[in-house]
Order: C-alpha cells, then structure tokens, then sequence
C-alpha cells in the first residue's frame, strides 16, 4: 500500500504541474490563488444541460503573456459555477465538423492574426516547399474551418471574445462584421489608468449590474476599434470613460470618443459576447470583470436570458 502511493504522488504532482495545452507555460499556483479568491460562488442560472466550451488561443500575430492566466481563470471560472466545462485547447481540429458540434460555444481568448492560417506564424518558407497538392489542402482547410466557426454561430451556438479577439481574422470580412469592428491600436497601453463605465442607461442590465453603476478603475491596455464598429448596432455594455481616464496619450484616431470596450450582439440564431479587457494578468483574478465575463458566457451558452436588442 505504501509503494503504491509512494509512486502515485510523483505523477499526480507532476500531472497537476501540466500546461493547460502544451506549449504553453503551467500557471503558478500563486495566480490560481488570486483567481479562485476572486471566482464568484454561484452562477447567474443554473445550465440547461452539462456545457462545453472551447477555450482557444492560437496566434498567428502577437502572443500575449497572460494566456495561460486567462485560460486558467476561464477553466476555473466554469468548475467553480457549474456553468460550463472548459476544453482549453488549440487544436484547429476542434473546428472540424464533426468535432465543433460537442461545443455550446467557443471562446476566442486573446487570438491574434489568421488563426486557421494554412501555416503558422514563421513557417511560410516551409509551405512554400510544400507539393502544390499539399498546399490547396492546406489552404481549403483554412477556409472550411473558417466556415464550420461561422455556422457553428448562426445556427445557434455561442461566440465569445476575449481582448484580441478582435485582433484577429483580418482577413474574413464576415468575422469582423461578426465581431462589430477591428483593433486599431491601443492609445491606453498595459500601464495606463484607465476608467471603464457602465454605458449609461444600462446600469441595471444583468451583465453589468453587479457594478451598480460603479466605474471600474484599473491599468489597462484599452483598444481602439475601426469599421465595421459601430456601437448602435450592439447592445453596449461597458466603456472607456474618458473623463476619467488618462488621455493624453498618443495614437488616439477617433474623434468621436467611442471606445466600446464589452457588448453583446445576436448573430443569426446565435449569442455574440465580447469584452476588450483581458491584457494584463490582473484582469483575471478581478472579480467584477471575472462577473462580467461570467454572465457574456452564460447568455452566449444559451443558459441566461438577458435583454440585447
Ligand atoms: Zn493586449
């Protein structure tokens, strides 16, 4: 009995030290202690039936450090509640179509670039030498997968987007539609005290209404976003405050002072949520962003129905 455990607990230490996906760096137990103390206890509503979502990280631009934070928080998020089971992977074959139907929604968690780019960032070289057989598969590959995410939401399944999400398929105008808008820099960089509000007249949406009003006030890199952005054609949620914020800094090319920063959207028969903050680590372990990112993921799972026209 005690050789048995006395060769279990190697492995289960060094299973419990494994990287959410491989390839990334295992979140320190230091950080899973500040996101647990700031989880929320209870979900908004209990869920229809067990869901899963899919917590996906590929990039093919940028690669922000605070991912495995971000995947972590996200994993934690969902077992602590009960409102959904994570699957953090960046496996494209997830987007086949006989594998994203396992799905209730899938979570763009600081993507950047051409995620189902027929090659990875770097490698063109090596798919340029490619047999041109090899490469039109490759390339139809992209674009099924592309196509398999699009009707995964209009038939009714959830999207969420996490900070560079919008940073992200530049190249699918569709995706952008889908999105409302692309990054166009970030004026308010990691370090910048920054002041996010309530968008007024929403102070009682159930999303943001925990924050009875209250501005949230933190350092953040703040994204710009251009066309096809347009925050009336969303139900906004949270924004830049610019009263509040620091502004003088530089790069900002809006004159109109929109900085939409989290909203939701219907898309075809399915849930858009997306909220810009998730730069820095600290966003993670934040308990009103952690409520917010709750109640978009939980309406987008299709368990919480909250106002959005
Ligand atoms: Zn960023």
């Amino acid at each position: 009995m005690k050789k048995t455990c006395a060769l279990l607990l190697p492995v289960a230490v060094a299973l419990a030290m494994l990287p959410a996906v491989i390839g990334e760096p295992a979140t320190d137990a230091p950080t899973r202690d500040r996101i647990k103390a700031a989880l929320p206890d209870k979900a908004f509503a209990a869920p229809k039936e067990k869901r899963k979502l899919l917590v996906f990280s590929v990039t093919n631009g940028f690669r922000h450090g605070s991912i495995p934070t971000g995947q972590a928080a996200l994993g934690m998020l969902g077992e602590q509640t009960g409102a959904y089971e994570a699957v953090v992977s960046n496996d494209l074959a997830h987007f086949e179509s006989d594998r994203i139907g396992q799905f209730d929604a899938i979570c763009f968690l600081n993507t950047t670039g051409d995620v189902f780019a027929p090659y990875a960032k770097g490698k063109k070289k090596e798919f340029d030498a490619l047999p041109a057989a090899e490469k039109k598969a490759a390339e139809a590959r992209a674009q099924r997968l592309f196509a398999n995410l699009m009707a995964f939401v209009k038939g009714g399944k959830g999207f969420i987007g996490i900070h560079s999400a919008t940073d992200t398929l530049y190249n699918q105008p569709e995706y952008g539609e889908m999105m409302n808008g692309y990054f166009w820099g970030h004026p308010w960089n990691a370090g910048t005290p920054v002041s996010i509000k309530v968008e007024p007249g929403q102070e009682n949406h159930p999303i943001v209404k925990h924050l009875g009003g209250k501005n949230m006030d933190f350092k953040e890199e703040i994204y710009q976003l251009k066309d096809p952005y347009d925050s009336k054609k969303v139900r906004m949620l949270l924004r830049l405050d610019p009263t509040r914020s620091k502004m003088d800094v530089r790069g900002i090319k809006r004159t109109d002072a929109d900085f939409g920063v989290s909203w939701i959207r219907e898309w075809g028969e399915g849930r858009v949520f997306y909220c810009s903050l998730g730069h820095n680590d600290h966003i993670y372990w934040n308990p009103d962003v952690l409520k917010v990112y709750l109640g978009g993921i939980q309406w987008a799972l299709g368990d919480w129905e909250v106002p959005v026209q």
